[in-house]
Formats: structure tokens, C-alpha cells, sequence
């Protein structure tokens, strides 16, 4: 009798539901990781290469515990039936489950083949605080809106930390799908390079002890500013499961009390919450979770898309955003506010051309929250702001970089600008671009757009949408 764990967004030996009981209930154990090349594989995703960037580090640290992850590589059936040639006594699997989106659809397949080929399936909630079934308004329904959502959150006992007895002994190390490694290995080569942000669980568990030490007790009053770079940056490592979110709820909680402890653990329920959606809402990926906006006449025009993908929309704050996701593959939360609202309601672009370009270039990228994300700026989802709240990019940027010296960490065209005068260059008088070493419509953009008038249009365009419906 063999068991497989089949490893998929919880790199990690610790704290890891199906690893734990994967080694307490089987005597003989592989571990499995599939890649499959019609669902990934896309070169310039940085999203994808940072994942399997992840995946690759996990090989490694499982080689230094004497454990190999098999890496199988080719569409789920060819897989799993390939897997059961070679090991005909295959009668189990472990895997933390997933209860939405891509996740959910891939273990419907796998279900059905797992029975055919007489495996039987344990599933296991691991990557959430609290599933999506596990947080109810007192009829037993889904909330809709978040703070109530919050307050039955926050009172939940949360679960505890897993310990899971690492037995080299029942771990089978047979040389499997050799080829299949090999594959592996060319794609990864042939992706684009991340090497600037660390990976693994060892980095994970380092980051979150400097994020307790050095940023919880102030990230309430730092968090919104840029420049502060007060979050955690755990959120690619949530995304990978290099660390477990029991495990930095855990530490979090232990931490003496302040403000930034409890504004970051409300930062996690939004986790759970944006996951609860998903379930709810299957279809939110394609249409408004809100109905009411399905007739937005969205303008979507490519080349005001472009200027906003380059970070050159003559917007300081947008432009020095989407400079630091082009650069880092990650943007800060003020920054993704911002950005969405200025696509959506400034420039009237629909908000799934923005999910899908967020999709692609963030490392960190998770569905059930981009998603979330993206409709909340845009007004569509459960959970929106009004959409006749329309954030206004220049003093947005007044007062979230205040100095602008976020901007010009990453617009450098701009630093030669006085700070108080950066958030709205077209204002500079010909003498001051001279002095400033700057030609607006020349070294840096005049802006696309008139923020009054566009915000003007946004109104209008969500009414017209609200009428037909
Ligand atoms: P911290 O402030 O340190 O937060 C800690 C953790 O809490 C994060 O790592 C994340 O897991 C969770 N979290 C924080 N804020 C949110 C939130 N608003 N919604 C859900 N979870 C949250 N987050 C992603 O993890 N992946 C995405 O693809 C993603 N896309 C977004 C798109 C838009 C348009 C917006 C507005 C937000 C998006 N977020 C996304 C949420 C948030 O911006 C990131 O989680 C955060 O910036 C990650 O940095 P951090 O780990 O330093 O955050």
C-alpha cells in the first residue's frame, strides 16, 4: 500500500494538514508535485516563474531531508495514470484542498480519475484561517458585506498550528518520470528571471519574524504610505504556502497588543473573506458579483490601457505604481487602490483587463483576492466602494506621499522636481520646467486625461448601467 502527497500551493513541510496526516496514516509515502504545461507555462508571467521558482527551492529543501518531490509533468490523466503504472500499489492520496476557482475545477477531474484508478482521496481545509463555509450570518447564509463578515470572524477560535512528525523512514525515494524533471527544469530556464525576492520557507519564516520585530506595532499609522514599506511582503509566500497562515496568525497573536496587531489580522480575514466570495460567486472572474453594473459601457481604449501598463499616464503616483509592479512584481495595497480606481473609473477600462495584467505581474497573485480587489475598485463586487467614490489620483498622492519621494524613487524623469510640486506636473509654468530639468509632453507625459471630466463620465456611465438593469 503506497500513499501519495501531492503538493500544489502549500510548499511547506511544517504546519501542513495533509503532510501531518499523510504521515501518520500511510507506511509507505511519495511526494508529488504536477505541472501541468496547458494550464502554466507562460514565459512572461511573473506570477508563473516566481511560482516555480518556489517550487524548485521546495525540491531542494525536501533533497536536504532526504525526501524527493517527484516532479510529473503532462495533463492530470496521462498522470495519474502513468503514476499508478509505476506504482500499481497506489491506494491513497493527500492533499490540502481547494474550495474555488482553477483549484476547485482541477480536483472535480481529479476526483473522478482517482476513483476510476481505485485511489482514495483525503482533502484536507489548509490554506485559510476559516473556510468558506465555515463563517455564517445566524440564518445560514454567506454574508455579503465585510465588517459584519469581520465581527463573526474575529470571535471564531482559530486553528492551531500543525505538527507534523517528518518520518524519513516511510518516505519511497524511487527515481520516477526522470524525463519529466528534465522538462521541468528547460521550462524553467526558459522563463523570465526573478531573482529579486526571496523564496522558501526559511525566507518566509524570516520575513515574518523581521515584519513582528520591526513593523507590526506601527503598521496601522504606516501601512498607506509607500515609502514607509511598513507591510509584511508575506503575501507571496501566503500565495505558495511557503508559510502557513495558521503559523503567522499564531505569531502574530502572540505579539504584545497594539493597533497595528489587530489592523493586521483584520488584513487576514479580508483573505477569507475574498476566498468566501469566490465560492459564492464562481462566475466572478467573467461577470460583476453586483449585477446591477453588467452594462458598463467600459471605453477600453489600448492605448490608454498601454500608457497605464508603462506607468506613463502623466499621473505621478499611478506611473511610479505600475513602474514598482513592472519592476518588483508586487505593488503596494494604497497603490493597487489607486491604480484600479484610475483604470476603471478614469480611464473606463474594464476592470478583468486589469485582473487579467495584475494576473500576469504580480508574484504574489491569488485569484479569489485580485479578483476581489479588482471589483472592489471597480464597484462590481459584493463588497465595492460606491461607485460614485472615485479616488482622485493627485491627492491621493498628496497624501499618501506626501514628500513625493516615492515618485521619484521610481519616475526618475521626476526628481528633479520640487516635492510639493510633483503630484501634478502639467501645473508646472514653463520657467519651473526649465528650472526642474522636466518637459511636460516631452521627458514625462502630459496627463491622458482630465480627472474632473473623467470622473464625470464614470458617474455616468455606472447610472446608464444601473438604469438598464
Ligand atoms: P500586508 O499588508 O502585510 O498584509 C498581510 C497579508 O494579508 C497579505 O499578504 C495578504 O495575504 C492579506 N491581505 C492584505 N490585504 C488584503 C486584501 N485587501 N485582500 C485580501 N488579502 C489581503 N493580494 C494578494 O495576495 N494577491 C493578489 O493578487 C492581490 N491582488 C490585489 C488587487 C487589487 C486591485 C487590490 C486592491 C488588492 C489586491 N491584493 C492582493 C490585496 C493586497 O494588496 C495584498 O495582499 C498586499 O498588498 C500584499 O502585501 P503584503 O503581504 O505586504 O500585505
Amino acid at each position: 500500500m503506497v500513499a501519495v502527497m501531492w503538493f500544489r500551493r502549500d510548499l511547506r513541510i511544517e504546519d501542513n494538514t495533509a503532510l501531518k496526516h499523510a504521515f501518520e496514516e500511510s507506511k509507505n509515502l511519495i511526494l508529488l508535485f504536477h505541472v501541468n504545461p496547458e494550464q502554466f507555462l507562460n514565459p512572461a508571467s511573473k506570477n508563473e516563474a516566481a511560482f516555480f521558482k518556489s517550487v524548485e527551492v521546495f525540491q531542494k529543501e525536501l533533497q536536504k531531508q532526504g525526501a524527493t518531490l517527484q516532479l510529473v509533468y503532462g495533463s492530470l490523466e496521462s498522470c495519474f495514470v502513468k503514476l499508478k503504472k509505476e506504482i500499481p500499489d497506489w491506494t491513497d492520496l493527500y492533499v490540502n484542498r481547494d474550495e474555488q476557482g482553477y483549484g476547485l475545477e482541477r480536483d472535480r477531474v481529479a476526483g473522478k480519475l482517482l476513483k476510476e484508478l481505485g485511489v482514495k482521496a483525503h482533502a484536507y481545509h489548509d490554506h485559510y484561517l476559516h473556510s468558506a463555509q465555515e463563517i455564517k450570518t445566524n440564518s445560514q447564509t454567506h454574508y455579503k458585506v465585510f465588517t459584519p463578515y469581520y465581527l463573526k470572524w474575529i470571535e471564531r477560535p482559530k486553528p492551531s498550528v500543525v505538527q507534523v512528525a517528518f518520518d524519513r523512514e516511510k518516505l519511497m525515494n524511487p527515481a520516477l518520470f526522470l524525463e519529466d524533471n528534465k522538462k521541468f527544469e528547460d521550462h524553467l530556464h526558459k522563463n523570465i528571471s526573478i531573482t529579486n525576492h526571496p523564496v522558501g520557507s526559511a525566507a518566509a519564516k524570516q520575513t515574518l519574524n523581521s515584519f513582528i520585530e520591526n513593523k507590526l506595532f506601527k503598521y496601522e499609522e504606516a501601512r498607506d504610505f509607500p515609502l514607509e514599506d511598513a507591510t509584511s511582503h508575506l503575501s507571496h509566500h501566503i500565495r505558495t504556502g511557503e508559510i502557513s497562515i495558521r503559523t503567522i496568525f499564531e505569531r502574530v497573536n502572540q505579539a504584545p497588543p497594539s493597533k497595528g496587531k489587530d489592523t493586521f489580522i483584520k488584513e487576514l480575514a479580508w483573505r477569507d473573506f475574498y476566498n468566501m466570495v469566490y465560492v459564492t460567486h464562481p462566475n466572478q472572474k467573467k461577470e460583476p458579483v453586483n449585477p446591477t453594473f453588467r452594462f458598463v459601457n467600459w471605453e477600453n481604449n489600448e492605448q490608454a490601457f498601454n500608457s497605464w501598463k508603462e506607468g506613463k499616464t502623466g499621473f505621478p503616483i499611478v506611473d511610479a505604481a505600475m513602474r514598482q509592479l513592472k519592476e518588483l512584481g508586487w505593488m503596494h495595497n494604497r497603490l493597487r487602490m489607486i491604480t484600479a480606481s484610475f483604470l476603471t473609473k478614469d480611464l473606463l477600462i474594464d476592470w478583468r483587463w486589469g485582473e487579467r495584467y495584475f494576473q500576469e505581474q504580480l508574484i504574489d497573485y491569488d485569484a479569489a483576492s485580485n479578483i476581489g480587489g479588482w471589483q472592489w475598485a471597480a464597484s462590481t463586487g459584493t463588497d465595492g466602494v460606491p461607485y460614485f467614490r472615485i479616488f482622485n489620483p493627485t491627492t491621493q498622492s498628496e497624501r499618501f506621499d506626501k514628500e513625493g519621494l516615492f515618485i521619484k524613487k521610481y519616475v526618475p524623469e521626476l526628481r528633479g522636481i520640487e516635492n510639493k510640486k510633483i503630484h501634478d506636473p502639467s501645473q508646472l509654468t514653463a520657467v519651473e520646467q526649465d528650472k526642474f530639468g522636466v518637459i511636460i509632453g516631452k521627458d514625462y507625459p502630459k496627463p491622458i486625461v482630465d480627472h474632473k471630466m473623467r470622473r464625470k463620465a464614470a458617474i455616468e456611465a455606472y447610472e446608464e448601467s444601473k438604469a438598464i438593469y
